[in-house]
């Protein structure tokens, strides 16, 4: 039993290390398209989703946009 929970421990600290990790090396964003209150991804226009926002607030992309950004980052 304690050892699922030490195991446990020990993963939490692993992600929470690794997105520490990815947010310091990104790259800082582009500003945004802000309109009306609401943010225009900068590459296909859409509206980026409020709830996209709540967990990325400085992001100028919508979800799709951002995966192919990170695709190309990584290379
Ligand atoms: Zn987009």
């Amino acid at each position: 039993m304690a050892d699922d929970i030490d195991r446990a421990h020990e993963l939490e600290e692993l992600h929470r290390a690794a997105a520490l990790k990815a947010r310091l090396t990104r790259k800082p964003y582009p500003p945004q398209d802000i309109e009306c209150g609401k943010v225009f991804c900068i590459d296909c226009g859409d509206e980026v989703p409020p709830a996209r926002l709540n967990v990325e607030p400085e992001t100028p992309w919508c979800v799709e946009c951002q995966g192919y950004h990170e695709l190309k980052d990584r290379c």
